[in-house]
């Protein structure tokens, strides 16, 4: 089976037959191809295929010691934070597996007004956030689409004490040229979207009513995106609807096909993985349930396929199951997060969120952990305002570049969050985090970072290069 929508190509018999031919390998080739991948020029299908076919636990070791290398050498130790911002749960679709379908009368329904964004927004920056995903069911108030519009000038009004969101980003239904184009003039930073699943037939059955249904229209989103000029622009599977194995090369195809139209693939890559959501069954019994070893092995062979984007890791996962998979390639993470309309302002009401979390400590918990693993938690948000998006961010995303400004950035931004946000505990790990982060620079690049650093101490706020 193959299918076509305006020229995005997923091709189900090629990725059957290398599935299959990727049964056929022995150790050999396993170590063969982890060593190209170190090269980071990422890997073709039927190497990924061998990859996934890996069960002995030496060899998967193997396989996951590659993708912390290959982790290492890009991102270096650095994890940068987000919070979800659910500002409705009004759904016209029916996807079976999602609490805001509109058939669940299990579900209370909401739209955040203005005031009530701000007041959410106001919550999560006095938490110390500085990136947001504006998130949103597929049905709008009466000012329709101009609903989400404004609610990202909101977000971006919102300031609270010496805080402010410095990036948002958006995951929303598929929209037209136009009404990227709307976006984009609101300066977002990546346009999400997750095509749930790439197996035609399966993404029949589980959306059962609503536009959602159309596969085409929601498989072209990202190039009617980038056609609009929104040049980061995050894609994903839902894990748990179909054969993962399946979904990663079909997953490739989509990055091949952008990158071929577009010179540049996703800027981030999600990998939901399904979890009970109230008023659905299928979310309780998934049809093709991810087990965790096979969880992290996504992870690690996202990251070996394409080394320059970043993986994004919700709070939908455990904090044990998080912390694996950070030294296994992802780059960016949720933290504290809520997914019912103003679930950070007022008291829980769990019942009208979209799926249950896995992970509910607080910013700051998750915060002093990563720290005191080695990570450097980063608010950075240099890129996007430097015009270093698209293109321009993956040729920057090579170990070099990366070294010279990233790691500067994360430094004087945790450095931040430390002064205004953190509690004694997690200040007295960052301090120490900070400091073996500077000690391990080069004298030249640990000079420009002290400077940074001592402007932060020194009161400045917002400091990057
Ligand atoms: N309504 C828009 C759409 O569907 O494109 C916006 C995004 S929706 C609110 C966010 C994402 O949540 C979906 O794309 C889907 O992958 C994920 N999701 C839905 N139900 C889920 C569940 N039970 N467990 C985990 N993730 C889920
Ligand atoms: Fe609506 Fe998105 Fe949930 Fe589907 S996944 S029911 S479109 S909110």
């Amino acid at each position: 089976m193959s299918t076509v929508a305006q020229g995005v190509r997923i091709d189900g018999g090629l990725i059957a037959g290398t599935i299959e031919a990727g049964r056929r390998h022995d150790a050999s080739r396993v170590r063969e191809i982890l060593a190209r991948a170190l090269e980071l020029n990422g890997l073709p299908d039927a190497d990924l295929a061998v990859l996934m076919g890996v069960s002995d636990p030496q060899l998967l070791g193997e396989v996951f010691h590659t993708a912390k290398r290959v982790k290492e050498d890009i991102y270096g130790n650095r994890l940068v934070l987000f919070a979800p911002l659910y500002i409705s749960n009004l759904c016209a679709n029916e996807c079976v597996y999602c609490a805001f379908r509109a058939r669940n009368r299990e579900l209370t329904r909401r739209a955040l007004s203005q005031d009530e964004i701000a007041r959410e927004v106001t919550h999560l920056v006095q938490e110390g956030h500085k990136r947001i995903l504006v998130v949103a069911g597929e049905s709008y108030p009466h000012e329709g689409f101009d609903y989400i519009l404004n609610a990202i000038d909101t977000v971006y009004r919102t300031a609270s004490g010496p805080g402010e969101i410095r990036r948002v980003n958006v995951n929303i239904a598929p929209l037209t040229l136009d009404e990227f184009l709307r976006l984009k003039a609101k300066q977002i930073g990546t346009y999400q979207i997750f095509q749930e699943t790439y197996h035609r037939e399966t993404y029949a059955k589980v959306h059962l009513g609503g536009k959602k249904r159309d596969f085409d229209w929601r498989v072209t989103a990202p190039d009617r995106a980038m056609e609009a000029g929104i040049d980061d622009v995050g894609i994903g599977v839902l894990f748990g609807l179909f054969d993962w194995r399946f979904e990663i090369l079909a997953l490739m195809q989509h990055i091949r096909h952008l990158e071929g139209r577009f010179g540049v693939g996703p800027h981030t890559i999600s990998v939901p993985r399904m979890e009970p959501a109230t008023g659905s069954d299928v979310a309780s019994h998934p049809p093709h349930p991810v087990s965790d070893v096979d969880f992290r092995k996504i992870v690690a062979l996202l990251r070996l396929a394409v080394p320059y984007t970043g993986i994004i890791m919700s709070t939908r996962e455990t904090a044990d199951i998080r912390r694996e998979t950070f030294a296994l390639g992802v780059s960016q993470i949720s933290a504290g997060s809520r997914t019912n309309p103003g679930g950070y302002s007022e008291e829980e009401n769990e019942d009208s969120g979209q799926f249950c979390l896995g992970d509910h400590r607080s910013l700051d918990e998750v915060i002093r952990d990563v720290a005191a693993l080695g990570y450097v938690p980063s608010f950075c948000t240099a890129c996007y305002r430097l015009g270093r998006t698209g293109r321009d961010f993956m040729d920057l995303a090579k170990p070099g570049e990366i070294k010279e400004h990233c790691s500067p950035n994360a430094l004087a931004t945790f450095q931040e969050y430390l002064q205004d946000y953190a509690s004694p505990a997690t200040r007295s790990v960052g301090e120490v985090t900070i400091a073996g982060a500077l000690a391990a620079m080069e004298p030249g690049l640990r000079a420009r970072t002290e400077k940074m650093i001592r402007l932060v101490k020194d009161g400045k706020r917002d400091v990057y290069c």
